[in-house]
């Protein structure tokens, strides 16, 4: 970065809030994805919305790119950004402006660490519903651009349907309003558009997030199997009896392994093939018959003990081990590739398979743990950076992987977003008008491609959306939400 720009940016922030020495650029050189790097060439920690729109219109000026960060554990590389690149650290903006516990609504500041916005609700009754797993770091601005998931999206929701209205910073340093505090959208559902855009559109500076009432009972339970086929059957029977849990996550034989040999220990038994974590909640007769019910349906379905917990701490025990699975498959291997995608529920004792076969074909360690509920899979891959040899077949195993989701009819990701692991795929599943459409939307934001490049949309792969657009319609077909 050449030194006037450097200049340029510390008069905006403060000279302490830029970042150009290597030691400091190494902390940004990765997200959570540890088959990608890149050192930026520069990061700037604003301290404010303006500010952030001060530096995006210097940018633009002098058309220099930017990437958007939050907590940095993102799993597709899309927090990344080259050395020519100025990466924009939101971590500062930490503030929850104002909760509004009548309209249950809360409005916070991009860098608010998910589980905090919780906590800071939990007074009214309330909570913020889209709990992704990383939810003790990650940020709301992080889960906005990443339409995040999370084990309670089941039955609630991802992200785009907790959103009600965003500041955004421009990538020309403008700053538009999109959405209403009453989440009845006012024309085009663009608060729809921007979630989901992976930093490609501007900066969120300002989140009004939907909150949801605690319910006022809760019930969770953990069945183990002998098979993962009888585990994923399981769950489709679950959805097939027209229940939709709160929460319907599969853990596999080498997780709770992992889980269970670490602090996060939660009680789930080694020797299963996989397990099960069904929480149902709602109004209490109605969550005491749909456990029945489903206690009843696990039996049929071979589940060869089921368990409820017994008390708060037992359940948040329970949770503990799904929640901290990642972390405590650190102790399998230094590095671990989340991958992400989606198959058709009924897809998933198929696919459960093919994995398998993908991981003795590579001899790999592949534990998965996962959203099952929404045939949402986390094939994770242990292993040692260090070593070339292993990368190759690590790389190779997530194509596989992610060509066998494709062929079942699934899609490449259902939560992490396409960042830059997954660009050389997008083709597998759009075709060239489509990606051409989808360009053409991100230049209706930004027309010069300066936020976050090189991610999401092959650019190669595109058609031009103005060569085809008078003879046809692109259709949009639903991947990554
Ligand atoms: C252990 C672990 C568990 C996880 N579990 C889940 C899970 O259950 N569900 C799930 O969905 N994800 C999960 N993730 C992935 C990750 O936590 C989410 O994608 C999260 O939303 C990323 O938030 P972040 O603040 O870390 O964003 P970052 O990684 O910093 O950035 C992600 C993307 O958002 C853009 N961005 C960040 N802030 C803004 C902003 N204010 N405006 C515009 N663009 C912005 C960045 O440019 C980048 O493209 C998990 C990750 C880990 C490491």
């Amino acid at each position: 970065m050449n030194s006037s720009l450097l200049a340029a940016l510390s008069r905006i922030v403060g000279r302490q809030w830029v970042r150009h020495r290597r030691a400091e650029l190494v902390t940004y050189a990765m997200d959570g994805l540890p088959t990608h790097e890149s050192l930026p060439g520069v990061v700037v920690i604003p301290g404010s919305p303006e500010q952030v729109r001060e530096i995006i219109r210097l940018l633009h000026v002098v058309r220099v790119p930017f990437v958007a960060r939050g907590a940095g554990t993102g799993l597709s590389g899309g927090a990344l950004a080259d050395p020519d690149a100025v990466l924009i650290a939101l971590t500062r903006l930490n503030r929850i402006l104002r909760v509004d516990p009548l309209q249950r609504r809360a409005v916070v500041q991009p860098g608010v660490v998910n589980a905090r916005l919780s906590e800071a609700v939990l007074p009214f009754g309330l909570h913020y519903v889209p709990d992704p797993s990383s939810q003790a770091a990650c940020t709301v601005g992080g889960n906005v651009a990443e339409n995040a998931g999370g084990p309670h999206c089941l039955k609630y929701g991802v992200t785009t349907n907790h959103i009600v209205a965003l500041e955004v910073a421009l990538p020309d340093g403008s700053s538009i309003r999109l959405g209403s505090l009453h989440g009845e959208p006012w024309g085009p559902d663009l608060v729809g558009l921007f979630v989901g855009s992976e930093g490609m559109f501007g900066i969120a500076t300002e989140i009004t997030v939907r909150l949801e009432r605690i319910p006022q009972s809760v019930r969770t339970m953990l069945a183990d199997f002998s098979t993962v086929r009888a585990a994923s059957e399981a769950v489709s029977s679950i959805i097939a009896a027209g229940i939709v849990p709160a929460a319907l996550e599969m853990m596999d034989r080498a997780c709770v392994a992992a889980v269970e040999a670490s602090i996060y220990a939660a009680g789930y038994p080694t020797d299963a093939a996989a397990v099960l974590l069904v929480e149902l909640d709602g109004q209490s007769d109605a969550v005491e018959a749909e456990t029945a019910l489903v206690r009843d349906i696990l039996t049929e379905r071979g589940a060869r003990a089921v368990r409820t917990a017994s008390t708060p701490a037992d359940r948040a025990r329970l949770w503990q081990g799904r929640k901290k699975a990642f972390g405590a498959m650190g102790r399998i291997a230094p590095d671990l590739a989340v991958q992400d995608a989606v198959v058709p529920r009924s897809a998933l004792p198929a696919i459960m398979d093919q994995i398998d076969g993908i991981r003795l074909e590579y001899g790999l360690t592949i534990s998965n743990v996962f959203h099952a509920g929404d045939g949402n899979l986390h094939p994770n891959i242990s292993f040692d950076r260090r070593d070339s040899a292993v990368i190759a077949r690590v790389r190779s195993a997530c194509r596989d992987i992610m060509a066998a989701c494709v062929a079942v009819g699934g899609s490449i990701t259902g939560e992490h977003g396409v960042g830059n692991d997954k660009l050389d795929y997008m083709p597998w599943i759009f075709d060239a008008e489509t990606l051409g459409a989808m360009r053409a939307v991100r230049r209706a934001f930004d027309p010069t491609e300066l936020a976050n490049p090189g991610k999401v949309v092959p650019v190669h792969a595109c058609r031009e959306w103005t060569a085809v657009k008078s003879t046809r319609t692109p259709t949009l077909r639903s991947g990554h939400s």
